[in-house]
């Protein structure tokens, strides 16, 4: 059955939210203490020792509240405007922004980032950019950044870059940033061999011998059909992780796979949700999820937004 754009957005930003509250209970778990796929709801069964005790079900965590400061950013400047979005960044931290109730997660990488923005740091320098700060907190909340882009793909990697380099400086997490966007704008598109395709126009962008080219190949490795799936918080294994859900035949068994690679659950079926629902739509995301996800009075209004820009 065709998909139409509307059911793709919306579905890209539902299925990012529930992903991530989905994943929320299960964080911090290793992947053989994840339930099996039928036990894996908003609500844990009953024997697991579930992560963010009095967090209430259905309820998204920094992941979803950055990625909607991001798409407010973009909503309310017209442009992807680095300053607003690293003031968004900064409110949510401070002041709950886009969260449901309020804060109750945040990754060392981004409350450092945080605080060199509150020191007067340029937004674009904020990020700490060593090798070893390649966490998945730029990659986690960028999907919005795809779905309202109307440019080229240069200008939709040039912010993806922006958009990462406010908390994770790293080239790694930039480069990770734009190929998910570029996969997502062509899932959006509803283009075949959308994961080549978009490795393609990056190698086309940074040809052989720049650092960037350097860095995705000896790095994110993103041509390898055999690739080493994981849940942690690194940039790179996320990436992956998504795309190797992303193999799965519904939204469903995408975010339940991604989950049950443990460790950093929420953020894993976050970005392989959010993926996902562009995929298969958002009436491809089971009711009961979409029902019961909490928030709906701050992101409802911000889909309706987007889709009367772009559609
Ligand atoms: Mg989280």
């Amino acid at each position: 059955m065709e998909i139409s754009l509307v059911e793709r957005i919306r579905g890209g930003i539902v299925g990012m939210l529930v992903g991530d509250a989905l994943g929320v209970p299960y964080e911090f778990h290793d992947k053989q203490s994840i339930p099996f796929f039928d036990e894996i709801e908003f609500e844990p069964p009953d024997w697991f020792r579930r992560a963010h005790v009095g967090v209430p079900p259905g309820t998204y965590s920094d992941d979803g509240a950055q990625a909607l400061c991001l798409l407010a950013s973009l909503l309310e400047c017209g442009k992807f405007d680095v300053g607003d979005f690293a003031n968004k960044i900064v409110a949510w931290y401070r002041e709950d922004y886009m969260a449901v109730d309020s804060v109750f997660d945040v990754g060392i990488q981004t409350q450092r980032a945080i605080l060199n923005l509150r020191k007067g740091f340029s937004p674009l320098l904020a990020g700490p950019s060593e090798e070893n700060k390649n966490g998945n907190g730029s990659l986690m909340r960028v999907l919005p950044l795809a779905l309202w882009h109307q440019g080229s793909d240069l200008d939709l990697i040039a912010d993806a870059f922006d958009q990462s380099a406010v908390t994770h400086g790293h080239l790694r997490s930039k480069l990770c940033c734009a190929l998910y966007c570029l996969w997502a704008r062509n899932i959006l598109q509803n283009a075949e061999n959308a994961w080549d395709s978009a490795v393609e126009k990056l190698y086309e962008v940074f040809p052989e011998g720049t650092i960037e080219r350097n860095e995705l190949e000896n790095q994110i490795s993103p041509k390898d059909t055999i690739y080493e799936v994981r849940g942690s918080g690194y940039v790179v294994d996320s990436l992956r992780a998504a795309r190797w859900a992303n193999n799965n035949k519904s939204y469903e068994e995408t975010v339940k796979a991604a989950i049950a690679l443990g460790d950093d659950t929420d953020t894993t079926a976050c970005i392989a949700g959010g993926f996902a629902g562009i995929k298969f739509g958002i009436n491809g995301i089971p009711e009961r999820w979409r029902n019961n996800l909490r928030g709906k009075e701050i992101y409802e209004p911000l889909i309706e937004k987007l889709i009367e820009k772009v559609c």
